[in-house]
């Protein structure tokens, strides 16, 4: 037999093999991305993940939340249902930085198994850490959303990713990001402003974990808190009796609450106080990892801000 002979069936097995070594011939050609080409559902961790994600992609995506109003970050685990539901999403985005600790092994699953977009709002920040606060080694401080600058320096990023991934609609993403980021800016400055009515030696927040230091930076706050950046530690004795020292001799009027961490450490605090007759009260709940339910007047981000700002001014004053 003639191997080069033309032969109908020899021609498609060469051609077969030659385009198997070129990467062709499969349907999953190696190399390939898998994401998907239309991005019609996204499904965020926490719901100011969720705001920021909803504002840049605008309403012609289906955004979900996992994470429920009220819920801690530091310790959610997820169930079958919330992987299914992950598993199901076009894409994914968290807030990074360990925030999600309960859930970063879903996650890089999720990465792995499909090829579909998951994506951390910390991966900006990250590749220039310059404004994020470092808690030791290589570890930062997750709770960067307080701090509007470097919040919309997330939206810009997510676009600019988004811009990548979805061509087609990179002018969509990247206008909507730069009217939330307009909005934020606005935020900032009304923010600053109220923030300065009180008075200078009044400056002090208290709460239960240390979620605001980001927030303390931008609006001019000294802050001190119970538990450290993740909630997964108990509160120490030694330290509820410095912040109750700390309390008494700032003559602090006010001290906080927070949404989604028990209030318990805090409550200790006004009764250490009111031994050494000193009274504190609680200032009021902070939203501090998660947003307000329908109808608290916390249901958005910057509603959620402008939440805590509000209650720090009133109780401070
Ligand atoms: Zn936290």
């Amino acid at each position: 037999m003639n191997l080069l002979s033309p032969h109908p069936l020899h021609l498609g097995v060469l051609i077969c093999f030659l385009t198997f070594f070129s990467g062709g011939c499969t349907n999953d050609s190696p190399g390939t991305s898998n994401v998907p080409r239309a991005l019609r559902s996204i499904v965020c961790t926490t719901g100011m993940v969720g705001d920021l994600v909803q504002a840049v992609v605008g309403p012609e995506v289906d955004v979900q939340v996992l994470m429920s109003p009220g819920v801690d970050p530091h310790l959610f685990t997820p169930s079958p249902r919330d992987i299914s539901q992950l598993s199901m999403a076009d894409a994914v985005v968290y807030n990074g930085l360990h925030l999600e600790a309960g859930l970063s092994q879903t996650l890089e699953n999720l990465e792995e198994d499909s090829g579909r977009l998951v994506y951390s709002l910390a991966t900006p920040l990250e590749n220039s850490p310059d404004g994020l606060i470092r808690v030791g080694g290589e570890q930062f401080d997750p709770h960067f959303w307080n701090d509007l600058e470097l919040w919309q320096q997330a939206a810009t990023g997510f676009a600019n990713k988004l811009a990548e991934e979805f061509p087609d609609d990179a002018a969509r993403f990247q206008a909507n990001a730069e009217a939330y980021n307009q909005k934020l800016a606005e935020l900032l400055a009304q923010s600053q402003e109220q923030i300065s009515a009180i008075p200078p030696e009044r400056r002090i927040l208290i709460s239960a974990h240390d979620a605001f230091e980001y927030f303390g930076r931008s609006l001019g706050l000294e802050v001190a808190a119970v538990q450290g950046i993740s909630t997964n530690t108990e509160a120490s004795v030694k330290k509820v009796e410095q912040l109750v020292s700390r309390v008494v001799e700032n003559k602090i009027p006010a001290i906080f609450a927070e949404t989604s961490v028990s209030d318990k450490a805090i409550q200790a605090i006004i009764a250490g106080a009111k031994q050494q007759s000193f009274d504190v009260r609680l200032g009021g709940t902070l939203y501090s990892d998660a947003l307000g339910p329908a109808g608290s007047g916390a249901e958005t981000f910057p509603k959620m801000y402008e939440a805590n700002v509000k209650t720090i001014v009133e109780a401070l004053k």
